[in-house]
């Protein structure tokens, strides 16, 4: 019975940012559990690559091309999938921008309205043009790729709007939750540690900073890819079919203290 509440079989799983790192291990788990899967990603390469590793290894999945800052190519995308039946039953809002590393005097408009555009207003307009049909349905399933800079203002860089853009998901995540109860649909938040992906190895400062991390985290390691996307299959099925509101973090122990 309870391997079986892991199973996703019957499920269309949307994966927002699914071409590479957290979004295609979390594409790859939800796959090897049974759904239907389909790749978001705003730039067709990346996107492919993803796709193509998926049915290499026998899964159902498909690519659509699409930005998560444009609220109507969301909508159309959403609306699309359930014309063909195929409508969303999970949802995983996992693409995501991070740069950090400049103090908040210095943070620049673009960068702040970027983070926002991506991180924030992404989730949403996903989440609303998705959720509506989970409700029409009566079932769904979100899962919110949140993060530990959204509870604390993380050491050791400065990443203001990050960490409140990151902090705005984790509200998100209760407010919705709260408010699609009643219409069956589920929304949860993974909050994790650094993770070793490009969002992280691509700015060699970071490698400069993990010692003091490192310092500063329990279990003394940072994480990978696959160890989140573990969490968020948990909460994407119904293993988690209690759980609603709920910012789970995967952090090595960080937020411990
Ligand atoms: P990556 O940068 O490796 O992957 C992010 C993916 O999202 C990329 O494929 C990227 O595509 C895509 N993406 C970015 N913006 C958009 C957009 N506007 N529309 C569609 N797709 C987009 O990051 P991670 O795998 O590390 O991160 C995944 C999520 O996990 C993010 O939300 C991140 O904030 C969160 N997270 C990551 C942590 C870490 O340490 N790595 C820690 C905590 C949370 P493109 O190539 O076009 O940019």
């Amino acid at each position: 019975m309870y391997q079986k509440r892991f199973r996703t079989e019957g499920d269309v799983a949307v994966v927002t940012g699914g071409g590479r790192g957290i979004g295609l291990c979390s594409a790859e788990a939800l796959a090897e559990s049974g759904a239907r899967v389909v790749i978001v990603e705003r730039d067709e390469t990346v996107g492919r690559a993803g796709l193509e590793a998926l049915l290499a290894a026998g899964h159902q999945a498909e690519l659509i091309v699409g930005d998560v800052t444009s609220s109507a190519r969301m909508t159309e995308i959403a609306d699309e999938l359930a014309a063909r039946g195929k409508a969303a039953s999970i949802l995983i809002n996992n693409a995501g921008i991070g740069r950090g590393g400049v103090p908040s005097q210095d943070v620049g408009d673009a960068e702040w309205l970027e983070t926002m555009d991506v991180n924030v207003n992404g989730v949403f307009w996903c989440s609303r043009a998705f959720g509506r049909h989970m409700i029409a349905a009566g079932r769904g399933s979100i899962v919110n790729l949140g993060s530990m800079s959204g509870t604390i203002a993380n050491r050791p860089q400065p990443q203001t709007p990050y960490n409140v853009s990151k902090a705005a998901v984790h509200h998100m995540t209760r407010s919705m939750a709260a408010e699609w109860a009643p219409h069956g649909v589920r929304v949860n938040a993974v909050a994790p540690t650094y993770i070793e992906t490009l969002m992280v190895t691509a700015n060699p400062e970071n490698a400069k900073r993990m010692e003091a991390w490192l310092h500063d985290t329990p279990m003394g390691r940072m994480g990978q890819a696959f160890e989140v996307a573990s969490a968020v299959l948990f909460l994407a099925s119904e293993a988690s079919s209690l759980m609603t509101g709920a910012i789970v973090p995967v952090d090595a122990g960080y937020t411990c203290w």
